[in-house]
């Protein structure tokens, strides 16, 4: 049995049942990393060997006996590289925290810890999250595994490429403006972005505060509901962490779509919109409709505006956020500066990439004296009208089903020379986080390419139940998530 090709369930009953053993998951996924990692170039800070071997027979030895596992036990999970872990380098795939190490990890990370996960490695991403394409990392871009020409979506590129690769079993991302559910889209994966709020983000370092939310990255539907109950919840340690009932997510998976309502918003379906994704995602609803959904056209008319609000209301928190970077408190320090300023000016010129520096120009504009209320102001009042269409548009239906991305995953180096069309890749996307509801990217169709689509489905805030249990019931009507790229080397 090749341990690497199981789902997180499947190989959580293996271990449970004591079919395998700690040690023996550490050797094939190190294994697969020696072999398949070169080629795809998922992390940064893959998971060295003697580390997972000394780790598994800790686990091994603890279970001698008494055998009592928990559900993430001896589990290779990848955490994209602007996620917290305590003594592991973090760098948000940035020059400027190329070497820095944590000394604490994020809430998440410490559940998976309290739960003696395997931490597989850290995954590459554009720098500070910022991008579509992992192009923007500093230290080179990630390969689709389907296509290596081609890239694997972004920000969270390297956690999709891992698990499409079965490099690990479940990877976490983040996601912004689309950044855990494009590259899920463009890898064949699925992805997750959870309502804004229901996962803690400490430790997540921040781009956009009003946007950024930790999600997702699995093999299958199940796999995603059973994470999300790991991660989701209050914490006292992020304030903006919402303190709701966690439900048990994989009781509401469920093989029938019965009773539920699915809206299509027209404004998703446009003329020019590429042929191969609308058919794709077309059959999904059909599918679904043969499930016994309920099937309903809707208009998201504010949906036009959603990419320009973003990039006023993401550059402008961002340029904020990444103020902090200053040569004195974390990372790099520019060498040989003369005096204070020289040396902030160096330390942001020589830590930041081409895309940081554009998005922290364009936001401090937005924000500056005498044009904060024609930009962020005017965008923040946008964007409540963004979300005034979902709130209408769920008053009459359950769950919104558009495309995921606008292609499927286009060429590395097609689009880096244009920052605007690399911007339109999240189109579908952005505007759920604007709005701050949950929403899922699920496989549905593969182009004569050989390249993955991914159809999404979004819900009312706090509702992943029933994202889940739609996703759910496509999914086990279909193959299209038990398709794997054709990792022969
Ligand atoms: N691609 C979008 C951007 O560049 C979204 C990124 C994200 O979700 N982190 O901002």
């Amino acid at each position: 049995m090749s341990l690497h090709r199981l789902t997180l369930s499947e190989l959580q009953q293996e271990f449970s049942e004591a079919k395998v053993s700690a040690v023996e998951i550490a050797q094939a996924f190190s294994k697969r990393l020696a072999l398949v990692e070169p080629k795809v170039k998922a992390f940064i800070s893959p998971a060295k060997k003697e580390t997972l071997l000394a780790e598994a027979k800790a686990i091994d030895l603890k279970l001698r006996g008494w055998r009592r596992t928990s559900p993430l036990m001896a589990m290779p999970i990848a955490i994209k590289d602007n996620i917290c872990t305590e003594g592991v380098k973090t760098t948000c795939g940035s020059r400027m925290l190329e070497t820095f190490v944590p000394p604490y990890d994020a809430t998440v990370v410490s559940r998976f810890r309290s739960q003696d996960y395997f931490l597989i490695g850290k995954t590459n991403l554009d720098e500070f999250a910022m991008g579509s394409s992992t192009e923007n990392s500093a230290f080179g871009p990630t390969r689709n595994p389907w296509n290596q020409a081609h890239i694997p979506g972004g920000s969270s590129g390297g956690s999709a490429a891992a698990v499409a690769a079965d490099l690990c079993v479940a990877a976490l991302g983040s996601d912004t403006g689309g950044s855990i559910r494009q590259p899920a889209a463009c890898c064949g994966v699925v992805g997750l972005k959870p309502t804004y709020g229901r996962v803690s983000r400490y430790g997540l370092v921040a781009f956009a505060s009003s946007l950024d939310q930790i999600g997702t990255l699995t093999k299958d539907v199940r796999d995603a509901a059973m994470l999300l109950k790991v991660i989701a919840g209050h914490d006292p340690q992020d304030s903006t962490s919402a303190d709701v009932v966690v439900p048990d997510y994989s009781k509401s998976l469920k093989t029938s779509m019965r009773g539920m309502k699915v809206g299509v918003p027209k404004e998703f379906f446009t003329d020019g919109m590429d042929p191969e994704v609308e058919q794709a995602v077309r059959a999904a609803i059909e599918q679904m409709k043969d499930l016994k959904a309920e099937i309903k056209e809707i208009s998201l008319p504010m949906t036009k505006y959603a990419v320009a609000v973003y990039y006023v209301i993401a550059t402008a928190e961002a340029s904020s956020n990444l103020a902090r970077y200053d040569g004195v408190r974390y990372g790099v320090r520019a060498a040989k500066e003369k005096g204070l300023l020289e040396m902030y000016t160096k330390t942001r010129q020589e830590g930041f990439g081409a895309e940081v520096k554009r998005r922290i120009m364009l936001g401090t504009y937005a924000l500056s004296a005498g044009y904060y209320e024609a930009y962020y102001g005017k965008a923040q009042a946008v964007r409540t009208l963004i979300k005034r269409d979902f709130d209408e548009a769920f008053k009459e239906v359950d769950i919104i089903v558009t495309p995921t991305m606008p292609t499927p995953a286009f060429q590395l180096g097609e689009k880096v020379q244009d920052p605007l069309q690399m911007y339109l890749s999240d189109i579908f996307t952005i505007s759920v986080n604007l709005a701050g509801v949950p929403a899922i990217a699920v496989p549905c169709g593969l182009s004569a390419a050989r390249l993955p689509i991914g159809v999404q489905i979004i819900g009312r805030a706090f509702e992943e139940e029933k994202v889940l249990r739609a996703a759910y019931a496509y999914e086990q009507a279909t193959e299209w998530h038990k398709k794997r790229p054709g990792l022969s080397w």
